[in-house]
């Protein structure tokens, strides 16, 4: 791992002001050093000047007090010739009398100099400054020479600081590049040591920082046996209990993404402003949505509907589940039942809303079917007791006596019970085989005995219309079902073909078989029916001809039967018909494995 040392701030911030003190403190260490050693050696200078110039103290005092010179110039001339110490004698008023360096007679009065004055008030004196006489830098010190309590004049001896002062560069020369290695040597350790100690630290930054961008998981090893490391240990620990929580909970996420998506209803999710957080597939193709488009973006503005608003704002208000529901105008026309219920969050007034939408639309229309329904069988049954009631008043109301319509009238009475019992024979056919399509077992049916014996009952009736009835069967043909139902199908689509062949016509039915289906058609040569009602004639009490079918004696429910048996039996209906050419109605339905045993057909 590329931990970046150098550019962290952890680093540089102790770095910075460790450099700084450990500079000063060797800066102020090499000043101290170098100024001692200075004070140490002018010290020394004046330790040696002064030793020499009370050396002198008795031979300066006799030539004083002899006022011959001669003698102590001699002796300072060779203590000058060993020791370069400049001695000067000095007397009380400042006049020079011997000098080592030079000829007294030519040298300016000294009693303004620094040091004798300074002699004059304390005995001793010094000082340093550059020398008029010799043009350099000199040290004097100058020793007051008394005789009886006399002030005589002065011993004053002086050294060149050239000397002292080539030495004193020396070591401070010394000092400087010793203060350089240390603040060097001092920045090297501290840059070391710092990085050592931060490295873990910085480390465990960068670690930080990788579970924060979700490199959850990732474990690091520092090498180091302390705190940092047990910290880096808790941390490494913490990323994998946090890697597997983020992995539980995006399995989580995606498992309940996948039920949203997979879920028939919609849902739709806004946050406390009404801003859109999330959509399902369903709710995205009710309203022509898109979700990366219209994420983040306010429901109103996306999905115009006034009673979607209201059932946010009713869910919100109330903090209670609220329904409402609404038609969306296609096509095709689409129900939809919307259902709002507020998200619980800790702020009150700031919950966001779920809605899940159901579409009604498969609702409505069986309501409304089975609300036609009762409509017709209702009307349906009124039409025949109605003429029965009237018949039977007129009777009672005398034409009981009236020979000629008595009997007529009893004929329409038994007439139109026929036409009853027919009507609550459908009914309850339609009951049965709603009633009975999951519970039912199928099992083997030998068709072509179905079909035939369909023929033989329908014969009489074709024949009284001169109507040629025929089977082309192979024989033995099986299907998969019940043979009370097959004998239904066959039984209805006969017996409209019939109904609605005219005299002279021809009806047949065909038995074919495919690898694993059997396909039945029933053809009729009558007068057909015309594209519009093609559609329809398999509903409930839907008939082209009202009046034409009930004199034929039909109830409107035969195909409804045929149809919902066909379905039952896993099979299709087709219908090809042209008006007043004839219709054919084509079931196909599942052929039965050879071999099996069949059920007999007139259980
Ligand atoms: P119905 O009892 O009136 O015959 P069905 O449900 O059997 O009722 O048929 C519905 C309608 O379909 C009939 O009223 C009739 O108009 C039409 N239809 C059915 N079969 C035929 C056919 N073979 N030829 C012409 N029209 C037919």
């Amino acid at each position: 791992m590329f931990i970046p040392m150098f550019t962290s701030r952890l680093f540089w911030k102790p770095f910075v002001y460790f450099s700084i003190l450990i500079t000063l403190v060797s800066l102020i260490g090499g000043y101290t050093t170098s100024k001692w050693q200075n004070d140490q050696l002018k010290e020394q200078l004046r330790a040696r000047l002064r030793d020499t110039a009370i050396s002198l103290e008795d031979v300066a005092r006799k030539s004083l007090v002899s006022g011959d010179f001669a003698h102590v110039q001699d002796i300072i001339q060779k203590i000058n010739a060993q020791t370069k110490v400049r001695i000067t004698v000095v007397a009380e008023d400042g006049t020079v009398y011997a000098d080592s360096d030079k000829d007294p007679q030519v040298m300016e009065n000294h009693a303004g100099r620094e040091e004798i004055i300074k002699a004059s008030q304390n005995s001793e004196g010094d000082s340093e400054r550059f020398s008029d006489t010799l043009q350099i830098g000199m040290v004097y010190y100058a020793f007051r020479i008394e005789h009886q309590g006399e002030i005589l004049g002065y011993v004053r001896s002086a050294l060149n600081t050239s000397a002292i002062n080539d030495q004193i560069a020396d070591i401070q020369l010394r000092i400087v590049k010793l203060v350089f290695i240390v603040v060097i040597l001092g920045l090297l350790m501290t840059g070391i040591v710092i990085s050592r100690m931060t490295r873990p630290v910085v480390q465990l930054i960068e670690e930080a920082r990788e579970l924060t961008s979700a490199q959850l998981g990732k474990t690091v090893e520092h090498g180091f046996d302390d705190e940092i490391s047990e910290l880096s240990r808790l941390l490494n620990e913490l990323s994998s209990a946090l890697a597997d929580r983020m992995a539980q909970l995006e399995q989580n996420h995606h498992e309940l993404l996948t039920v949203l998506e997979g879920m028939d209803e919609g849902v739709i999710a806004v946050d406390e402003n009404e801003r859109i957080r999330f959509a399902n597939e369903a709710v995205c193709e009710m309203f022509d949505l898109d979700l990366q488009r219209d994420q983040g973006r306010p429901i109103w503005e996306v999905i115009r509907f006034q009673m979607v608003e209201t059932v946010i704002n009713q869910a919100r208000k109330t903090s209670e589940h609220f329904r409402g529901e609404m038609e969306l105008l296609g096509p095709p026309v689409r129900f939809l039942a919307l259902d709002a219920s507020s998200i619980p969050t800790q702020e009150k007034d700031a919950s966001g809303i779920i809605i899940v939408v159901h579409d009604i639309t498969e609702v409505r229309r069986l309501e409304n079917m089975r609300r036609d329904f009762v409509a017709n069988v209702s009307h349906e049954l009124k039409t025949p007791l109605a003429s029965i009631q009237a018949y039977a008043e007129t009777l009672i109301d005398g034409a009981l006596e009236d020979q000629d319509n008595n009997r007529n009238f009893l004929n329409r009475i038994v007439e139109q019970s026929e036409r009853l019992h027919l009507l609550i024979q459908d009914l309850l056919s339609i009951a049965r085989v709603e009633s009975s399509t999951q519970t039912t077992e199928y099992s083997v049916v030998n068709v072509t005995e179905v079909v035939e014996k369909c023929i033989q009952y329908h014969q009489p009736r074709a024949k009284k219309k001169s109507i040629s009835l025929e089977v082309n069967s192979p024989q033995g043909v099986a299907i998969y079902g019940e043979p009370e139902g097959i004998r239904q199908i066959l039984d209805n689509l006969v017996d409209n073909a019939i109904k609605y062949t005219p005299e002279n016509g021809t009806v047949s039915v065909d038995v074919q078989t495919q690898e694993k289906q059997v396909i039945l058609k029933v053809n009729d040569s009558g007068i057909g029916i015309s594209e519009e009602h093609l559609q329809r004639i398999f509903e409930r009490f839907y008939r082209v001809d009202k009046a034409r079918s009930r004199e034929l004696g039909g109830t409107g429910l035969g195909l409804s039967i045929v149809k919902h048996l066909v379905n039952a039996f896993g099979g299709t209906i087709e219908v090809t018909s042209n008006p007043d050419q004839g219709t054919s109605f084509i079931v196909t339905l599942p052929r039965a494995e050879a071999g099996q045993p069949t059920v007999p057909t007139d259980s």
